[in-house]
């Protein structure tokens, strides 16, 4: 199968409304064409900043808008975030998340950020951050730095998108895309089912990022986790199965991404994530937490693995450290 991003919404229906086993088993089939069939990368995130955003996404504990009990904190100090991110290490995690909830990094945080960047590279792990939208020089800055991911989701559909966030647009998260892309990072971009949008909305998002000149090489499908408080606290729950068949759609539309299980996984039993992993999702987040909202823990998912045969991966080392190796060899 080679890569495109011509894809047509036409084409990426038929592909998710076929009968459901027909398409895990076809998402499987690509899933194994490139990438080692039981192996899962690991992530950890971690929150630098927590709460008091500006921003108003409506599915999000972390909105200074609505009131939803999160207790907010300031930055937290690095040192602090080093011994988060060993201690992630040690227990089998290739990539650290830094996320802070910023509608924008502000200059005056720029130093903060860039020093973790360095430090959490120098423990050999790969990096990523979410700090919300960034210029083109503070992209430029934090690839200089090390950072090896930037994670901005697109959410949703662009249709469905101002029922969701109106403080900032659907070409905004694309511009920033763009500044991620042309500083040299790599792109950590998906969305969240279960926002209370229709299936045509799921197949929209589908379209925007397997449409990207450059197909996200991460690609997270969050299942909305409801959070008292928020405009969407009480919205319908999604069927599993259409979670699989975005995650499968995905699979197949972006075979080289790594399709991420993000929120909403600590919700799902045993079978349903091995289910998930049958579709083509090959990375998830451990740990207890996932910035605010409850995920599966790390013992659980020890069992998990040991369940099901699966291994984690180790890091990659990036072109820019073969490079410098070289040199200095
Ligand atoms: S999702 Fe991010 S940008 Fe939106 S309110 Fe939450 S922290 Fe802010």
């Amino acid at each position: 199968m080679t890569l495109r991003n011509d894809w047509t919404r036409n084409e990426i229906q038929a592909l998710y409304d076929q009968p459901f086993l027909d398409l895990v088993f076809q998402a499987q089939q690509v899933h194994r064409q490139y990438f080692s069939a039981n192996t899962i990368q690991v992530s950890t995130l971690l929150s630098i900043k927590t709460g008091k955003c500006p921003e108003d996404c409506k599915y999000c504990s972390q909105s200074a808008r609505y009131d939803s009990k999160l207790e907010a904190e300031k930055r937290i100090a690095v040192e602090k975030v080093i011994s988060e991110a060993k201690a992630a290490k040690e227990s089998g995690s290739s990539r650290f998340c830094m996320g802070a909830a910023w509608r924008n990094p502000h200059e005056r945080d720029m130093p903060y950020v860039l020093e973790m960047v360095r430090e959490v590279k120098a423990l050999g792990m790969e990096t990523c951050m979410t700090l919300g939208m960034l210029n083109q020089s503070q992209a430029d800055r934090l690839y200089d730095a090390g950072l090896d991911y930037y994670n901005h989701n697109l959410d949703t559909s662009r249709e469905y998108y101002s029922n969701i966030i109106s403080t900032r647009t659907f070409d905004d998260r694309l511009n920033t895309l763009d500044h991620v892309r042309n500083a040299g990072m790599k792109v950590c971009s998906g969305g969240i089912v279960g926002l209370g949008e229709d299936k045509q909305d799921r197949i929209g998002l589908l379209y925007e990022l397997a449409t990207l000149p450059i197909h996200p090489e991460s690609v997270p499908i969050n299942m909305l986790v409801p959070i008292e408080g928020t405009p969407l606290a009480d919205v319908e729950k999604l069927e599993v199965t259409e979670w699989i068949r975005t995650i499968a759609v995905a699979r197949i539309i972006m075979p080289q991404s790594y399709i991420r299980l993000s929120a909403g996984r600590e919700s799902l039993s045993d079978s349903d994530q091995a289910l998930a992993f049958m579709a083509g999702a090959n990375s998830l987040f451990s740990g207890d937490k996932l910035l605010t909202t409850p995920n599966a823990g790390e013992g659980r998912d020890q069992q998990l693995f040991a369940k099901l045969g699966l291994v984690a991966e180790k890091p990659k080392v990036s072109v820019r450290e073969m490079a410098v190796d070289a040199m200095s060899a």
